[in-house]
């Protein structure tokens, strides 16, 4: 087998959710000959119930062994469906995974909540690509699993891991050689530090990956295929007349994923941008039709109004105790103390005596944030708010979208508008 054109696919969690998931996908991989990186992420919902798996365990309440028993029970079933009624796949891979992690949670002694989060929850990673990987073997898709936790290094930054790309390249074009193999599967979100803790790379971090191997191995383009046809100007389970968009730049994709966008990771776009790979999000239903093309174009498209919509936000203003202004000395102030919390600031907002910030509702690093800036700053804050982003808006559109709601915070560019208002029932 040859190197040369690489395609990186990247499956989400929505699209291996079940047996019929993953047959899809093995549809899906069989119309394309070239050489593949498959990145898959864990299966439907499992993230999400490992991130309550390790609340518990934090929390000592022992339920969460029940909870393993009830992921690993959705795993083996989806297995057992693949394999005719095999309950694990080659030589009881899924059920030395699922010891791993009981073994883990016997003897680990670090309390470090973000440590444990990426030792934990990438779990699902590696269980997903484990059966994926055995069931296009079983249907003659011939693929390499690789560990991506052996060729993606990252700093020890847990759950938000930095990723050294130069030594990262060097093991990717080691583990990707495509000197024996054409196809490979590998897991989204998770990576490993060069002492091999394992890290991950933030929440719906798989395009994030798929675009990093594209990236190291200069791959011809990057297609993420979704349940939708493509990038539409507007979530359609919030709002009405959908449209899709056909071709998006790679700024407007970053303006898009900054401000809330769920369509795509927001790091993902840097990497292909920083070598003009294209970004294709197409439909696993409807692999025929074109979907959406994300690519450095030279000339400004024309797109209609896109909404994005931020659920979850609290709104937090700041007055300093002593009455000084909020000036740059505060403001620079205000900002490390987000930013040592890792609070992710959404939008802001200055007077002479008051600073607003929007933020993501989150109960980690918040209120660890809000407690420092106590001893300055008088607190008051809104919690269950959205943040509406229109960009290229009318004046209809906007009309249409606000009115008659309670509006917090607003701002407009020529671009972009974005309101803090009261959530609504969608
Ligand atoms: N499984 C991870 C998550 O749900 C990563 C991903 O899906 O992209 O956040
Ligand atoms: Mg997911």
């Amino acid at each position: 087998m040859s190197s040369g054109i690489v395609k990186v696919f990247k499956f989400g969690g929505a699209s291996v959710r079940s047996a019929e998931g993953v047959r899809n996908l093995a549809n899906v991989v069989k119309r394309y000959p070239q050489n593949l990186v498959i990145v898959v992420s864990a299966m439907g919902k499992t993230t999400n119930a490992l991130e309550i798996i390790l609340s518990k365990y934090l929390d000592n309440d022992i339920t969460y062994k029940d909870d393993i028993l009830k992921l690993k029970r959705y795993h083996t079933d989806i297995a057992t469906e693949l394999f005719n009624g095999e309950r694990d796949i080659e030589n009881g891979k899924l059920e030395s995974i699922f010891s791993e992690i009981e073994a883990f949670t016997n003897v680990n002694k670090n309390t470090d909540y973000n440590y444990c989060y990426d030792q934990i929850v990438s779990y699902g990673e590696l269980i997903s690509t484990a059966i994926v990987s055995a069931y296009l073997n079983s249907a003659e898709i011939k693929n390499k699993w690789v560990d991506a936790r052996s060729c993606l290094k990252t700093d020890t930054n847990y759950r938000e891991g930095n990723i050294d790309y130069k030594l990262s390249q060097s093991l990717s074009k080691e583990s990707f050689s495509f000197q024996n193999e054409r196809v490979y599967l590998t897991q989204g979100f998770i990576a490993g530090t060069a002492f091999n803790t394992t890290t991950t790379l933030g929440r719906e971090g798989s395009d994030y990956t798929a675009a990093i191997l594209a990236n190291l191995l200069d791959a011809e383009d990057v297609t993420i295929w979704k349940d939708v046809e493509g990038v539409l100007n507007a979530d359609p389970k919030l709002f009405k007349n959908t449209c899709k968009l056909d071709f998006v730049s790679f700024q407007e994709a970053i303006e898009l994923a900054y401000c809330g966008a769920q369509i795509i990771h927001p790091k993902t776009i840097k990497p292909l941008q920083n070598k003009k790979i294209p970004l294709h999000v197409k439909s696993f239903l409807n692999p025929d039709a074109i979907g959406t093309k994300i690519f450095q174009s030279e000339t400004s498209l024309q797109l209609p109004p896109v909404l994005v919509l931020k659920r979850n936000q609290v709104l937090i203003s700041l007055t300093p105790r002593d009455f000084s202004f909020v000036i740059e000395d505060s403001l620079s102030q205000i900002f490390a103390i987000l930013y040592k919390h890792r609070v992710k600031v959404n939008m802001i907002h200055t007077s002479a005596i008051t600073f607003s910030v929007c933020v993501d509702e989150e109960k980690h690093y918040l209120p660890a944030a809000i407690e420092e800036l106590r001893s300055d700053f008088a607190v008051k804050y809104n919690k269950e708010l959205e943040l509406l982003t229109i960009r290229h808006h009318t004046q209809d559109v906007i009309d249409e979208h606000i009115s008659g709601k309670q509006i917090y915070m607003q701002q407009r560019t020529r671009s972009t508008a974005r309101f803090v208002m009261d959530a609504i029932e969608r």
